[in-house]
């Protein structure tokens, strides 16, 4: 079902039963796949995961960088820490403010 994206992301080791995950349950992905560092994950299912942009400032002819926080729901099986880089896909609205859910950690390379 992660077919077409060209990232690294780490496979969940185990099995959750989760209806809303992913790999195990019947939640879909669509729209934008993004990078970022997770920076909070104090919730019990959901982290605060910080995106890196470059916006061009057209006056100036350069980018400035912007960074945006984007809450996504965390499925059991999947093992984050804060700090790590990981990869969050866009859903349906599971909540006031979340619609991402975190599909893994980026590995290194990717
Ligand atoms: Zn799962």
């Amino acid at each position: 079902m992660m077919q077409g994206i060209n990232l690294k992301i780490a496979q969940p080791v185990s099995k959750c039963q989760d209806p809303l995950c992913p790999y195990h349950g019947h939640l879909k992905i669509r729209g934008k796949i993004r990078v970022g560092k997770v920076i909070s994950y104090k919730m019990k299912k959901a982290a605060v995961v910080e995106i890196e942009y470059f916006y061009y400032v057209h006056k100036y002819m350069r980018y400035e960088r912007r960074r945006s926080k984007i809450h996504a729901r965390v499925p059991p099986c999947v093992e984050i820490k804060e700090g790590s880089t990981v990869a969050i896909a866009e859903t349906r609205p599971l909540g006031k403010n979340i619609a991402h859910v975190v599909l893994g950690e980026v590995k290194a390379g990717a």
